[in-house]
């Protein structure tokens, strides 16, 4: 990224804060690598037009963590599980790059090029430099890692992304931007991924998993490659990315891997030894070429030579294919056509831009991915249900944590109480989008490891939120953070009769939010940051909470109220227990209340209404009060019997990736369920025990629009041998023709219908894992009248199966390894829960008329991932704290999301912008939004800004893409939309953009 007028930033001015990679890059960020610098596509090697031109593209997949932590694989410890160790590869690609100007190798995985960077001495960084600006060393994707793409949020993703393109960006200048986005590895490709490479400026994407049977009918069709136009609400080509399926996943072709790690023969060429045997491997490889040829458009074929952790010696296959290079061309001299050549996925990508073909357009994305007919790879979909909740709720830590080192100043890193950061955590987190990590199929230490990382981020974070909390509020009492609330522990509030709790809202809206905290009295009196009194209510801690919380806590009550945040700010709330007067009624009707009286049990609040059948204690019904409109809703627990590998049609068990139930009927739990009824002026709820592991709250708060489900389910039995998968399924009279719909990363909605793929004929073999998809934030079903919209709190994996219907799987424990290479079965356990984990969560039902509800699910969706953290202090606050603080000027416009605001350097922040609906999906919010830069913030006087791409590595106006004619359409012609005024910028449906401000506090 060339430095510009607005911004001249210098290593200087970026160390002087320390806040991100200074400590090992003390670069401008334009290092002054002219001299002989000719990489990207001017280092591109000469290809023969006439010749079938084969680019070898030497690469290795390091896994952030998998079999091993991510350390363990850096450092090459633990080879007793897996041998490998990234430290050596880096080592030895860059000794073996130097002794052949022609050789070629690519890095993608920032996370551990930043390790080893890090600890080489300037020579050899010299030496880097050098072969970056000459493009034999090109770093392809270049994100902190290659994430996951079924189970990432797309706010996670685009800052592992902006964390590892920066690191290449301050260390390399231009020549370390990656062209190509490189996703050789995860386990089906999410469409909102593409949208974000193709706004992140990447030319292509590359990939090598896809299911058999589509991948098949491309081989047939020539289109392996294509392009993807991925939103359908951006205009084209903002999203539109060319893609290509590598040919044989992402590792070389048979018979032809040189690692240390292989078994294939050497070229052996002295004739005068033994075993000669370049005829022999030269027919070979000519062989496989012609055949790869024969199903590919042009004359160019890639071949990805190298796979997991391979070249720690890299001399075994570079002195190897330096020879199959040397003789397959020799060939030519005899008439083949056959051309080898070093080359890397950009070289690659532009001789297919060349050749200015036609593509395939495709606008649905490549889930659920099945590399054979009962290998459906939807059970990762779940997988780690506590992992997958643990990284959503730690992104919301990361964006508050970010917020408030902007609107506290300096002192948020260093101030009373003590040195904080945030790159800990953004670290952790970048880390976590592996797809390994979030996706669920690490070995179980490997995932304890990522929780872990994640557990030391919030702690140097909290340091921040403290800082910054007591700059805005003028108070500098200590801070207690308690990160247990979900099952009712808070030691603090359990032993203090009074103390003040602080609701940050990261939301650019304000927000009521119900706040639950563990308290042992009866009786407690609220006040809010004008002094006004606040209506709360004491009731009892469920008994599923106290089984979970194992001597963890032993608060006997909850204290519930409903509170009010400002945008991007905090209000304080003070909280006394007060003297309980005998003789009179305390506290609310917290006896099992049963409503039979009237025949029906029910809980409902001004807007909603939820029916239960007082025989079986299950849902009957959903009302929505202010539009009258009603369903039959019934709910409950199932499991499915996971394979154990025997069955006649395959051997394939469920494991960690794969979802393969025994039957397509799933046993239920419990046909009934007993309840308790609490009904209070703050809330309603009708506990449910279906059985000593699944239990459940269906509740609803009084300003809640959306009714609450949240469930308790572990240890997971297994004493019957058999593996489970549970799910909940909502069934309902709703007519939904088999569609339902689901989310892609956290942001468009992509319609599914059972048993159908939109670009490939489908031979469904597994009805149920067939039919899985993501859900990553929501899921719904409708008809003409209703639809009925389910927010989760993490992703799973769901579908709808019957008509009407919509099942999501909760949890997952599992008895055998399903053979893709964790080596263990899913069987999760823990110091505190030996007999298998307990996983709580809750999801959040609307029912709307579909034309809008949108305008509920969106905002209810941002708010389940951005959710305001509690700090609490002792006792009052102090008579001069600020009680209440917003750091905008005014609440956002409900089409606008504020999706980053985080410190870039000393004096200036990146911000992110984003309209969050789809173009079709809202009457009144699906239309462009202006907003106005220089008056959005209360605090910070904005002085200029500019605006940069997704990725915050490229300025927007430097950002060129290849354009890519599609088969059906005209190409399609970039328009420039203009803004209204210089301060003034539009958002339109689904677009995010990114400016880095030039800021004063
Ligand atoms: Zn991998």
């Amino acid at each position: 990224m060339a430095a510009r007028s607005e911004h001249l930033h210098t290593a200087a001015a970026f160390c002087a804060f320390s806040l991100l990679f200074c400590a090992v890059s003390s670069f401008p960020l334009a290092p002054e690598g002219k001299r002989q610098t000719k990489c990207g596509y001017e280092s591109c090697p000469v290809t023969k037009p006439g010749l079938l031109n084969v680019h070898l593209v030497p690469h290795t997949h390091d896994d952030v963590g998998w079999l091993k932590t991510v350390d363990q694989y850096f450092y090459g410890d633990r080879n007793d599980i897996q041998h490998a160790g990234v430290q050596y590869i880096l080592d030895s690609v860059v000794d073996q790059l130097l002794k052949n100007p022609d050789r070629r190798f690519i890095y993608v995985e920032t996370s551990f090029f930043f390790r080893w960077w890090k600890q080489q001495g300037e020579e050899m960084r010299n030496t880097v430099r050098m072969l970056v600006n000459q493009g034999r060393l090109e770093f392809v994707n270049g994100g902190w890692c290659m994430s996951d793409e079924a189970a990432t949020h797309y706010s996670s993703v685009i800052d592992q992304m902006t964390l590892g393109l920066r690191f290449l960006n301050e260390t390399f200048g231009e020549c370390g931007r990656p062209r190509v986005a490189w996703h050789i590895d995860p386990f089906g490709h999410a469409r909102e991924h593409a949208s974000m490479f193709a706004q992140m400026g990447y030319d292509g994407l590359f990939f090598g998993r896809v299911d058999y049977q589509d991948r098949d009918q491309r081989q047939k069709s020539l289109d392996q490659e294509l392009l993807w136009r991925a939103s359908d609400s951006l205009t084209p080509p903002m999203a539109d990315l060319f893609t290509g399926i590598l040919p044989n996943g992402y590792n070389p072709p048979e018979g032809f891997c040189w690692d240390q790690s292989c078994d294939d023969a050497p070229i052996r060429d002295d004739p005068d030894l033994e075993d000669y045997n370049v005829d022999d491997v030269v027919q070979r490889f000519l062989a496989i070429a012609h055949a790869q040829a024969n199903v590919y458009k042009t004359n160019h074929i890639i071949m990805t030579m190298g796979s997991d952790f391979q070249y720690e010696n890299a001399n075994l296959w570079y002195k190897n294919l330096d020879k199959l290079i040397l003789y397959v061309n020799r060939r030519q001299s005899n008439g083949s056509n056959v051309n080898l050549l070093y080359s890397t996925p950009s070289c690659y990508l532009q001789e297919l831009h060349r050749a200015n073909q036609t593509w395939a357009l495709k606008t649905d994305d490549f889930f659920p991915y099945a590399d054979d007919a009962h290998d459906f790879w939807t059970g990762y979909f779940t997988s780690r249900p506590a992992l997958k909740r643990y990284e959503r709720f730690s992104n919301a830590l990361l964006q508050t944590c970010n917020q408030l080192e902007v609107l506290g100043g300096p002192v948020s890193r260093n101030g009373p109480f003590g040195k904080g950061d945030t790159l800990t955590m953004r670290k952790s987190m970048a880390v976590a989008q592996h797809h390994d990590a979030v996706s669920g199929t690490s070995k179980q230490h490997v995932a304890n490891d990522y929780a872990r990382r994640l557990a030391t981020g919030w702690n140097t974070c909290q340091v921040v939120v403290s800082n910054s909390l007591s700059a805005l509020s003028g108070s500098a009492a200590p801070r207690v953070y308690c990160d247990l609330l979900n099952i009712s522990v808070c030691s603090f509030t359990e032993a203090s009769p009074e103390f003040t709790v602080t609701i940050f809202n990261p939301l650019g809206r304000p927000v009521l939010w119900p706040v639950r905290l563990p308290v042992n009295g009866t009786q407690y009196s609220v006040s809010g940051p004008d002094g006004n009194h606040v209506d709360s209510q004491v009731v009892p801690v469920s008994g599923s909470t106290h089984d979970v919380r194992r001597g963890r806590g032993f608060a006997v009550n909850e204290l519930v109220f409903e509170v009010q945040a400002p945008p991007l700010g905090f209000s304080s709330y003070y909280v006394s227990q007060s003297q309980e007067r005998t003789g009179t009624k305390t506290g609310p009707e917290s006896r099992p209340k049963t409503g039979l009286t009237q025949g029906s049990l029910q809980i409902e609040n001004k807007f909603l209404r939820a029916t239960f059948d007082p025989d079986t204690g299950l849902l009957t019904g959903l009302m929505n009060l202010e539009t009258k409109q009603k369903i039959d809703l019934t709910q409950n627990f199932y499991w499915y019997n996971a394979s154990d590998g025997n069955s006649s049609d395959s051997n394939q068990p469920s494991g960690a990736y794969i979802f393969r139930p025994n039957s397509s009927t799933p046993f239920v739990i419990s046909k009934t369920a007993k309840t308790q009824l609490i009904q209070t002026s703050v809330m309603q709820e009708l506990r449910q025990v279906f059985s000593p592991w699944v239990s459940q709250v269906v509740r609803l708060y009084s300003g809640s629009r959306a009714l609450e489900l949240e469930w308790t389910i572990g240890p997971v039995p297994i004493d019957d041998d058999l593996g489970k998968e549970v799910i909940t399924r909502l069934d309902t009279n709703i007519k939904s023709g088999g569609v339902f719909y689901t989310d892609s990363n956290g942001r468009e909605l992509l319609r599914r219908r059972k048993d159908f793929r939109p670009t490939w004929d489908l031979k469904q073999s597994e009805p149920i894992a067939g039919n899985y998809y993501p859900i990553n934030s929501r899921a719904f079903i409708m008809d003409e009248e209703n639809q009925l919209t389910v927010v989760t709190d993490r992703s799973q994996g769901g579908s709808s199966i019957q008509n009407g219907s919509l099942e999501i799987m909760l949890h997952r424990r599992l008895l055998y390894d399903d053979v893709r290479g964790v080596a263990e079965p899913l069987n999760e356990t823990s110091v505190l829960f030996p007999d298998g984990l307990v996983v709580r969560g809750s999801l959040l039902l609307s029912l709307d008329p579909p034309k809008s509800a949108a305008d509920k699910h969106r905002p209810l969706g941002q708010e389940t991932v951005l959710q305001p953290l509690l700090s609490f202090t002792k006792g009052k606050p102090e008579a001069s704290a600020e009680l209440t603080f917003s750091g905008l000027q005014a609440a956002l416009p409900p089409a606008v999301h504020l999706l980053t605001l985080s410190q870039w350097d000393s004096d200036s922040v990146l911000l992110r912008l984003e309209h969050q609906f789809q173009s079709w999906e809202s009457q009144s919010n699906s239309q462009p939004v202006t907003i106005n830069l220089q008056k959005l913030f209360s605090t910070l006087t904005v002085l200029g800004f500019s605006e940069l791409n997704l990725s915050a590595n490229q300025w927007k106006e430097d950002m060129k893409r290849f354009d890519w004619t599609p088969k059906t359409e005209e190409k399609p012609v970039q328009k420039t939309f203009v803004d209204p005024s210089f301060w003034e910028v539009t958002l339109r449906p689904m677009e995010i953009r990114t400016f880095l401000l030039r800021v004063r506090l």
